[in-house]
């Protein structure tokens, strides 16, 4: 019986799939924060560039994956299959559990999926340097990844209590060549403000978010990337689930339930989008997207136009949204901790096409601990939620006494998270419910559009 299913390395995708022709109904526009009205590529032309932009609202179902990235992929892809035997074990389920790890990039994360073609892209149009954000490291030792392995200079502002707690990934995203500034920074005009009201501000990822747009958008030679929530982001993640649908296939099944945690959406919709086609074309299938209690967004959140960032720079789209302003609780140590989400996951789930969970995070580093006891590796914090999913689903089936065929994606390792398994171990962890009156409040400052 096989344990883990391997692909060879030529059967690495060639297309990614852009789930845009098959969404339940037209996408909403994207609004440009000043004007108010709908975003022309034009627009966008300062920040991305053109064949992201194109991606972006692409009609074509396939997408070519170049042949530049597919040589980068091959570093790690395709990834590996596993059946979890002994956690099914463990749980004395019926079920059978799979799950597709991400983990084995260089980075440890499925993040380098779309860090890799953002800058390849990037580099064919020209740009010489790319200005990101990051919060406590994942992304923007991604992004510095893909820069250095295309020679384009890369500049992280990184919040600034990350850059001062977490220092292992700002010393990755050093060792792979990235210029790290801890932000607020005296460098931007968005810095500078908050620095003279707030000179020992902590930084947060809406200001990082500010920080690393001023800064693409006033130089000729360098442009943005964002890690998630973009149509474009959700597309190169999609290589997670038809990789995930061959390896099936080789095993001989085909889930009933399909599971990732979710912050901005792009690791679901990577292993998601896939078989959203195929519900789409008949299949008995639920895919269900996990977040946490402190972060509601698809749970309790509402499905409007809101901005992108906390600074109202960002532009304007439909998506669940718990408000611009909403401020994640520090207690929370399992990360996705964004206000809005993916549109296209929103749009899904809005129409009833996928589902969404909330749990509390001691119950994930539970699940996780437990994972790691079974099967050995040790996951990323986001990841556990998708952990915590999949061991309910297999409970489930345990009491009903019922086969099912589980798939869920374990978006990273830990190994650079063990602070906050520190802090589980010594009982430090709150649970905490993000209070509907907050909500309420940071509601009341949504953008007014109608379109
Ligand atoms: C960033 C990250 C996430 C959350 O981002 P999504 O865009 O929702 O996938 C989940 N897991 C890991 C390991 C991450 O680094």
């Amino acid at each position: 019986m096989d344990t883990k299913i391997l692909l060879p390395e030529d059967r690495i995708p060639k297309q990614w799939y852009n789930i845009i022709p098959d969404m339940p109904g037209p996408l909403a526009p994207v609004i440009h924060p000043g004007t108010l009205q709908p975003v022309t590529p034009d627009d966008l032309l300062p920040l991305f560039p053109i064949g992201l932009i194109e991606q972006e609202v692409s009609p074509n179902r396939w997408i070519d994956i170049p042949d530049e990235v597919r040589d980068i992929y091959r570093l790690w892809r395709p990834s590996p299959l596993f059946r979890a035997h002994r956690l099914e074990k463990a749980l004395g389920t019926p079920a059978k559990i799979y799950y597709k790890y991400e983990g084995g990039s260089p980075a440890g994360s499925h993040k380098p999926n779309t860090a890799i073609p953002q800058a390849y892209y990037n580099k064919i149009a020209g740009t010489k340097r790319i200005a990101s954000e990051t919060g406590a490291g994942q992304w923007g030792s991604s992004i510095a990844l893909a820069c250095q392995m295309f020679g384009l200079e890369c500049t992280v502002y990184m919040v600034k209590v990350s850059f001062n707690q977490k220092p292992y990934r700002k010393s990755m995203m050093q060792l792979w060549g990235a210029e790290v500034i801890a932000s607020p920074s005296d460098r931007t005009n968005a810095g500078r403000a908050i620095l003279a009201e707030h000179p020992d501000s902590n930084g947060s990822l809406g200001i990082a978010i500010s920080e690393a747009v001023e800064d693409a958008a006033t130089r000729e030679d360098t442009r943005y990337a964002l890690g998630s929530v973009l149509n474009h982001v959700c597309l190169h993640q999609t290589i997670i689930g038809l990789e995930a649908k061959e390896q099936l296939a080789i095993a001989g099944d085909y889930p009933d339930v399909v599971i990732g945690c979710h912050g901005g959406g792009s690791n679901f919709a990577g292993i998601g989008f896939p078989f959203v086609a195929d519900k789409a074309n008949g299949k008995n299938i639920r895919i269900v997207a996990m977040e946490p209690t402190s972060c509601p967004t698809l749970t309790k959140g509402v499905y409007e136009f809101d901005y992108g960032d906390t600074a109202k720079m960002a532009p304007i789209s439909k998506m669940y949204t718990l408000g611009h302003d909403f401020m994640p609780p520090g207690i929370h140590a399992g990360g996705l901790r964004y206000h809005g989400a993916s549109p296209l996951v929103s749009q899904l789930v809005h129409a009833g096409v996928v589902e969404a969970l909330a749990v509390p995070q001691n119950a994930c580093f539970e699940a996780a601990v437990l994972f790691s006891k079974s099967e050995g590796i040790i996951p990323a914090p986001e990841s556990s939620h998708a952990i915590r999913g999949a061991i309910d689903e297999a409970l489930k089936a345990k009491e009903e006494g019922k086969e099912r065929v589980i798939l869920f994606n374990l978006s990273g390792h830990g190994h650079v998270d063990m602070t906050a398994y520190d802090a589980y171990f010594s009982g430090k962890l709150e649970d905490y419910e993000y209070p509907e009156e907050a909500i309420k409040e940071s509601l009341t400052h949504l953008p007014k559009v109608s379109f």
